[in-house]
């Protein structure tokens, strides 16, 4: 029984919204209803259509003015974020408005030269034939998204799907509808009537999303909803991207520059107040400067300016991190710490939230083992683990004990060893000397594997992950039969033996070769078939 079909005696009607700041109401909206999904999804349908008639050109200029329409609306933007997910209002300038606006530039160019049909080699056997690779759209696309960053998560797909072709229809987090926003962006960027449609409600809207039968579904959440995802398409055969989450470790060497990897690190691990999926959780920090880079990690973590629910953090650009954004995390968190601290681990720095407040000051824990949650459950908040290592190769196995494998960080001047980790490592993305850098750029490909999901968003690979890409095969209407056709004689048995043999031996035998063939050519236009 999906999720759909069980009873939903539970389910509030009324998503109501509040200020991770302040705890206050910002408003209130309605889940979809069945006739609304229904209605959403004929809709979804006509638009696919009209998108893959359009032309590619057209795609891009449609994108490109939702790029102008965010650029155009940068402040009103960010408030509509703030209001909801409480994050930093620089966090939410650098990583959702602005890395927005990098996607779509980089995706504009490389649309219409990637979505092109491409021509390929033929192989011998299909000698005098042509092939070529057609891209082309799969109808309408179901975006399941978190609330993490609930602009960046829902436009980026948006953007390479449509390019793609598709329609799609977007289901974001029921913490972070952003409904103010999407309406708004959908009366005024310009793009084609249902390209995009936002359908409001929790996991009982998304599952009911998914019986509806989309094309294809990009889910970006947790391993257990992601499971369950998965679990529902199955059935119907519908293809899914999962971008799950992670446990990202972060290694560093004796040779680093302490000021400045400390500084990367901080970032790391506190941008968006830890909520990142590819937060930095688990630091790995070489024996030999461990105890002089934690004193200074310390120290720089004190220096971390939170806003507080008394702070107004929402109009200026001057705070490093913000609250937390579900308060069921904020639960999960503190969780994480106190079993931590119960089995023997120490807290260096950080301390107890205001009460009832949804901030928790950022926090280095040392001590940590792979046995207790904070080393190996995804913690989503501003704590970080810090564990000693000796050697590159107990650095490599302890960053993959992990079920996860998102992202990773390697910190060292041997840019030689950097490479070499990096590539030892089990995770979808791997920044040397810095952390998330490949999320940053649009050209590299972002997702996990392990229990960190499959599929790639971004970068070439993520663009045709939304394209049905078609072979086409392509040859003349002559008079001839072909050699693998029927009927099947002893001479043509011989022939394409000999082929087989002076062709692909060790050494090309080009005189045998070319008689067998022209003799299988010619057999081909007397032959026919009683
Ligand atoms: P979540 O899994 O609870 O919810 C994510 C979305 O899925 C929401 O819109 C929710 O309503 C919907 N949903 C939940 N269960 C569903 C079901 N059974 N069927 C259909 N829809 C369902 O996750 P969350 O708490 O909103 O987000 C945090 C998680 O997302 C973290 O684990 C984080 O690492 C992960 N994340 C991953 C990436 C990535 O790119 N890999 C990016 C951001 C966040």
């Amino acid at each position: 029984m999906s999720i759909a079909e069980a009873p939903r005696t539970v389910v509030p009607t009324t998503i109501t919204v509040r200020s991770p700041m302040t705890g206050k109401v910002v408003y209130s909206v309605a889940h979809a209803d069945a006739d609304t999904i229904d209605q959403v999804m004929q809709r979804a349908r006509k638009a696919a259509a009209a998108i893959a008639s359009m032309s590619i050109s057209e795609r891009v200029r449609q994108i490109e003015s939702l790029k102008y329409w965010i650029v155009d609306n940068s402040e009103f933007i960010l408030d509509a974020i703030l209001a909801e997910t409480g994050k930093s209002r620089f966090d939410a300038l650098s990583s959702e408005v602005f890395s927005v606006c990098d996607v779509i530039e980089v995706f504009m160019k490389m649309a219409p030269k990637l979505l092109q049909d491409r021509k390929v080699k033929t192989p011998i056997f299909l000698l005098g034939k042509k092939s070529r690779i057609s891209y082309q759209p799969l109808g309408t696309v179901l975006m399941i998204t978190p609330w993490n960053y609930p602009f960046y998560q829902g436009i980026v797909p948006t953007v390479t799907a449509f390019l793609a072709g598709n329609s799609i229809v977007l289901k974001p987090s029921e913490v972070t509808p952003l409904k103010p926003l999407w309406d708004k962006l959908l009366k005024e960027c310009g793009l084609h009537t249902d390209a995009l449609q936002v359908v409001y409600g929790g996991r009982e809207t998304g599952a009911e999303l998914i019986d509806a039968r989309p094309d294809k579904v990009h889910f970006t959440g947790s391993v257990a909803a992601g499971k369950k995802v998965m679990a529902q398409c199955a059935p119907h055969l519908i293809p899914v991207d999962l971008e799950l989450g992670g446990k990202d470790p972060g290694i560093v060497f004796d040779d680093v520059d302490l000021e400045r990897t400390v500084n990367g690190v901080l970032w790391g691990s506190f941008t968006t107040s830890g909520q990142a999926c590819t937060s930095l959780e688990r630091l790995y920090v070489q024996e030999g400067i461990y105890d002089s880079f934690v004193k200074l990690l310390v120290e720089r973590t004190r220096q971390i300016r939170s806003s507080t629910p008394q702070s107004d953090n929402s109009r200026c650009g001057n705070f490093d991190m913000g609250a937390i954004t579900a308060p069921y995390q904020v639960t999960t968190i503190e969780n994480h710490i106190q079993e931590a601290v119960e089995k023997g681990a120490k807290v260096l720095c950080g301390g107890p939230r205001e009460k009832g407040s949804q901030h928790i000051p950022p926090t280095i824990v040392a001590d940590v083992t792979h046995q207790m949650k904070l080393g190996s459950e995804e913690t989503f908040g501003p704590v970080v683990a810090v564990m000693k290592f000796k050697t590159e190769q107990e650095a490599v196995q302890l960053a993959n004990e992990s079920s996860y494998g998102l992202g990773a960080s390697v910190w060292s001047r041997d840019l030689k060893r950097a490479v070499r980790v990096a590539k030892a490592l089990k995770t979808g993305n791997v920044s040397i000397n810095n952390h998330m850098i490949t999320q940053a750029n649009p050209c590299l490909p972002f997702g996990g594997v392990k229990h960190s999901g499959f599929g790639r968003i971004k970068g070439e690979d993520g663009l045709l992950a939304f394209c049905n890409v078609k072979s086409i095969g392509i040859d003349k209407q002559g008079n001839k039969i072909d050699p693998h056709w029927y009927p099947f004689t002893v001479e043509k048995y011989n022939l394409m033996n000999n082929l087989l043999l002076s062709y692909f031996g060790r050494r090309r035998n080009w005189i045998k070769f070319l008689a067998s063939a022209l003799k299988m050519d010619s057999i081909g236009k007397k032959q026919k078939l009683k």
